[in-house]
């Protein structure tokens, strides 16, 4: 296949780069911790044989922490608030770096909905939104028609969501490969941080197969081209594909299922240009729809949420469109906005989010087996402390429906824990979360053996 990067080249049969951050995944989530390193002045490896095209592929690219709010999920909220909080300067950087626009847009979301039980819904919502400190603004029909002339006038309510804004996911990865394969953090002169044998310094389009322990540390990874990456930190952010890898620790659960959503983008005729100048997020008979405008004239019409059999990933984590999915799209844009029935449909994509149990992201170093409190060190391991980390692994998956406003806290978080900082507003996001306490006998051995076999 060709990868993003326009070349097929694979680093040549067991040859071996050398970099100070391996990451392995090349969705938003890796490219945003791969550019936050080499910012810090580190050396990336970004390992993926078709980087952009999971989940990220499909986002619409909603920035949403008030929108998103869902009942008992208030430390997800902290997280949100901060990545939003980090947007601005996080998309004015990567801007300027990559000399590219990534299509972020800050104008307000409008929140509408089309029957009286709609209306209901959302006023129960926003009464949490309130209570969470997020302002979440009623407005007429005539004053949300003002704004957008386009909203049916049969709709039963609209509220104005200042906050909530958004970004062009593929303008975004495409901005971020090129800033990775731009001149390094300042100081270290032009591609000063470029990995020898990686495509623009960075790229290494393959696929991992597992991660290489050296004396109890994550050391590198191992490609399935025959090649190895040696770093002395490795991110795994490869989404719904971590159980692939091998030498991941054995007590370390990560329960990832995919969600599948289906997306649909369309061109908007001059006549009707612009359909909607905002996003606009809708109930419809209890059923969200969301209407996103791209700054190329386009919309994206989404998403609907599928966990069953149908688009079924495959090896880049794409699926099979539901062809359900796509009308019920179609029927309840209409609903909010009837001009979309006049527009041209251009594409139909699926996708899974990496989904977790609490809609949380797992993202952070791993605890030995054990845990913090009184843990055992890892098999293998010579020197540290028992209740330190696994050296040289960090997790960041799980990123469910909030990957794209999540990134640029992922990154920070990412670069803290590289810097050797933790910071314990971000403990309950940690992958060990769902992971059982001590290793039995037997999964320590098997631990050491997988430890062995993968050196
Ligand atoms: C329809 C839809 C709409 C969405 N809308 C929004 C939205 O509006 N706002 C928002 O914030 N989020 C949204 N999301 C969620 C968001 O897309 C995800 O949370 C985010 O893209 C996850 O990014 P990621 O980098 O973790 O995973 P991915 O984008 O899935 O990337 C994983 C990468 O890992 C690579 N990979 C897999 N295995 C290996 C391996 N063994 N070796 C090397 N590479 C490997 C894959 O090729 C892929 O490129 C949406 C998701 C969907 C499906």
């Amino acid at each position: 296949m060709l990868n993003a990067h326009g070349d097929t080249r694979r680093p040549a049969p067991g040859s071996t780069l050398t970099a100070d951050v391996a990451v392995i995944g090349g969705g938003i989530i890796g490219h945003s911790i791969a550019w936050e390193a080499k910012r810090s002045g580190r050396s990336v490896a970004v390992i993926d044989d078709a980087p952009g095209s999971g989940a990220s592929w499909a986002a619409a690219g909603m920035l949403a922490p008030v929108s998103e709010l869902h009942y008992q999920e208030e430390e997800l909220l902290e997280l949100m608030l901060e990545a939003s909080g980090r947007w601005p300067g996080f998309a004015a950087d990567l801007a300027a770096a990559a000399a590219l626009d990534p299509g972020y847009i800050t104008t307000p979301t409008l929140a509408v909905g089309a029957d009286a039980a709609d209306r209901r819904a959302l006023l129960d919502l926003r009464a949490v939104q309130q209570a969470n400190g997020l302002t979440v603004e009623p407005l007429t029909i005539r004053d949300a028609r003002r704004r957008e002339p386009l909203l049916s006038p049969g709709i039963a309510c609209a509220l104005d969501t200042p906050a909530d804004h958004q970004v062009d996911p593929r303008l975004l990865l495409a901005c971020l490969r090129q800033a990775l394969a731009g001149p390094g953090a300042a100081g270290t002169g032009s591609r000063g941080s470029a990995v020898p044998g990686a495509v623009g310094g960075y790229a290494v389009p393959d696929r991992a197969t597992g991660l290489l322990w050296q004396d109890g540390a994550v050391a590198g990874v191992h490609l399935a081209g025959g090649g190895t990456v040696l770093a002395r930190e490795t991110v795994v952010a490869n989404g719904l594909h971590v159980a692939e890898l091998t030498g991941m620790p054995l007590h370390l659960h990560l329960p990832l299922r995919p969600v599948h959503g289906d997306i649909l983008r369309l061109a908007v005729p001059s006549h009707l240009q612009p359909l909607v100048t905002s996003t606009v997020r809708g109930l419809v008979r209890g059923v969200p729809v969301y209407i996103v405008p791209r700054q190329d004239g386009t919309v994206v019409i989404g998403a609907t949420q599928r966990e069953d059999a149908l688009g079924r990933n495959n090896g880049s984590g794409s699926g099979a469109v539901s062809a359900g999915g796509v009308y019920q799209l179609l029927r309840d844009a209409q609903v909010l906005v009837p001009a979309v029935a006049e527009l041209e449909l251009l594409e139909c994509t699926s996708r899974a989010r990496p989904g977790t149990p609490d809609n949380a992201p797992l993202l952070g170093r791993v605890r030995p087996a054990g845990g913090p409190a009184g843990a055992q060190p890892h098999p293998g391991r010579r020197s540290a402390a028992a209740s330190s980390p696994v050296e040289g692994l960090i997790v960041a998956t799980g990123f469910f429906r909030h990957g794209v406003l999540l990134a640029p806290a992922a990154a920070a978080i990412c670069r803290e824990l590289l810097d050797g900082v933790e910071d314990s507003r971000w403990a309950p996001f940690n992958p060990c979360r769902f992971s059982a306490a001590p290793a039995r006998p037997a999964e320590a051995a098997a631990t050491r053996m997988n430890t062995k076999e993968t050196a």
